[in-house]
């Protein structure tokens, strides 16, 4: 027997992680203060239809314990719920009976007296799938239901039910089930099934159960029979495609420091290893949010370069879902992220090394006795980590300068933000007249700023926001005279290339060549260049 359907809960007290829940059950048996109809909502695998069943059970079980809140299970009506063979349950998967005729058919027995028990419980899985007209006849019935009627409905969606049928009934959300709970549960099974465990293995199956007990006991069973009863990481990692815990924080790592080749290498690794990406991905963006709230709990200034990186993995996984490219959408992401990384310290000090190796030596070296070659050694090494120091104060004040948004460093940021669209074309366009308190003034030409809508400022600020600014509110004015603008930079910057391009065409050997032999000679301003960048 599956150990899922082994271990389902029989009695409200070994439901798990639903306690909220649980206990207004009770209470609304207790009370005999009923509702014709119940909404149990929330993601697959929380146990709507358990707790359904469940409740059902406590409401025509022949000898329920009022103040234990417990169905005695094994009284004729407990024991055919459990059997699923009880004439009083009747339930009905809405996903394949979405019609109006299955619905109406459905609800002309409603008006007989329940055979079995107390009470003639519908239970309607996923309720959210009726189609209008089904809706509409089971609203008439919920409105002036027999005493002896009670809906339970259960929905992933339940934003898709009329709110005149929710408004009518009393609805559980159901939460995700911990993962401690969980885990402890996992435990329990595994040692009522006498399977053995490491600790890391038991932490991958209740990652991957997301929050369902059911899964994780589908899961597990899963992993008992792969591993005989014995389970360790390393096979539960291969079963499921997901790689070892700590692979996240390596990768990181790699990141933080800038290792372009132990990243890339990473990569492929996880391509040849056919990896889980989707998992790859959230445990990217929990790792992210866990250093985000650590870094802001010491007042570390950097978390910057950290919210641009949870934004990369969280636009990388909605490409993915868009695409269903998940693995290209996961290696876009690390590679933004390196893209992005501040060369710290330890870079640094790759680089002086190599510093160290191409410095040529000094003409009289010959001449020199050890002692003062020595002596010049010395020297070097604490020019090039005077040198280390300065980049590395360089890159700090880098950061610092970026801390807070001012008319001067604006250009700089607006390469950051991820706006798209006619957000970014507009506020390209416009510079930073000051910064006050919680205030942007911005300036622009008036076919820009005059054509900034709501939209725009929102996409601005929500943008900002990502890069961890403050919700800033923005002044926009009219100004022929806005000239420190992105836009106007890239303008610069294309004809600081163009230029630079101009001049390696004329000295290059083959004009040269060109003018030696033939005696040409080569007008710069004559050269075209063709862009394809717009
Ligand atoms: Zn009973």
């Amino acid at each position: 027997m599956a150990l899922a359907n082994k271990y389902r809960p029989k009695s409200f007290s070994e439901v798990i992680g639903q306690d909220n829940a649980v206990v207004a059950l009770r209470n609304i048996i207790k009370n005999q203060n009923f509702h014709n109809g119940y909404i149990f909502s929330g993601t697959r695998g929380v146990g709507k239809t358990t707790l359904g069943r469940l409740f059902a059970k406590a409401l025509n079980c022949s000898n329920y314990d009022l103040e234990k809140g417990e169905t005695c299970n094994v009284c004729t009506n407990c024991e055919a719920i459990q059997t699923n063979s009880h004439l009083d349950l009747i339930e009905i998967d809405a996903a394949s009976r979405t019609g109006v005729d299955d619905m109406r058919e459905l609800l002309d027995s409603v008006q007989y007296r329940p055979s079995q028990g107390k009470y003639k419980v519908y239970l309607i899985d996923e309720v959210h799938m009726l189609s209008m007209q089904s809706f509409n006849a089971l609203l008439k019935t919920l409105e002036e239901p027999p005493s002896h009627v009670i809906f339970i409905m259960a929905t992933t969606e339940t934003h898709k039910i009329p709110k005149t049928i929710i408004s009518r009934c009393l609805q559980f959300n159901l939460k995700l089930v911990s993962d401690e709970l969980i885990k402890e549960n996992i435990k329990k099974v595994f040692k009522e099934e006498n399977v053995t465990s490491d600790e890391k293995s038991l932490d991958l199956l209740v990652e991957l159960a997301k929050g369902s007990v059911r899964d994780s006991l589908t899961l597990s069973d899963q992993a008992i029979s792969h591993c005989d009863g014995n389970l360790d990481e390393e096979s539960i990692s291969k079963l499921h495609g997901v790689l070892d815990l700590s692979s996240t924080t390596k990768l990181f790592d790699s990141i933080f420091i800038n290792e372009a080749d132990k990243v890339v290498e990473e990569l492929k690794r996880y391509q040849s290893l056919d990896v889980n990406y989707e998992i790859l991905f959230e445990r990217a963006l929990s790792f992210l949010h866990q250093k985000i709230i650590e870094m802001t709990l010491l007042d570390d200034k950097s978390t910057q370069s950290l919210n641009l990186y949870y934004q990369f993995f969280s636009n990388g996984l909605v490409d993915a879902k868009h695409t269903g490219k998940t693995r290209d959408c996961f290696d876009i992401a690390v590679l933004r992220c390196l893209t992005f990384t501040v060369k710290n310290k330890t870079e640094l000090k790759k680089k002086s090394k190599l510093v160290k190796e191409i410095r040529p030596k000094p003409i009289k070296e010959s001449l020199q006795t050890e002692d003062l070659k020595a002596t010049e050694k010395l020297k070097k090494q604490e020019l090039v980590e005077d040198n280390q120091l300065e980049k590395v104060k360089e890159e700090e004040n880098k950061l610092e300068n970026l801390k807070d948004l001012t008319s001067s460093n604006w250009l700089h940021i607006f390469d950051l933000l991820d706006l798209t669209g006619p957000s970014r074309a507009f506020f390209s366009n416009l510079q930073i007249e000051k910064v006050e308190e919680n205030t942007i003034f911005f300036k622009g030409a008036d076919m820009f700023a005059e054509r900034i809508n709501k939209e725009n400022i929102q996409n601005l600020i929500d943008s900002l926001v990502r890069l961890g600014y403050p919700e800033y509110k923005l002044e926009i004015e009219s100004s022929e005279n806005a000239k420190n603008t992105p836009s106007s930079k890239w303008v610069k910057q294309r004809a600081e290339e163009i230029k630079i391009f101009k001049e390696e065409i004329i000295s290059s050997d083959l004009l040269i060549k060109l003018k030696n032999d033939f005696g040409e000679n080569i007008d710069a301003s004559k050269i075209t260049v063709i862009d394809h960048e717009e």
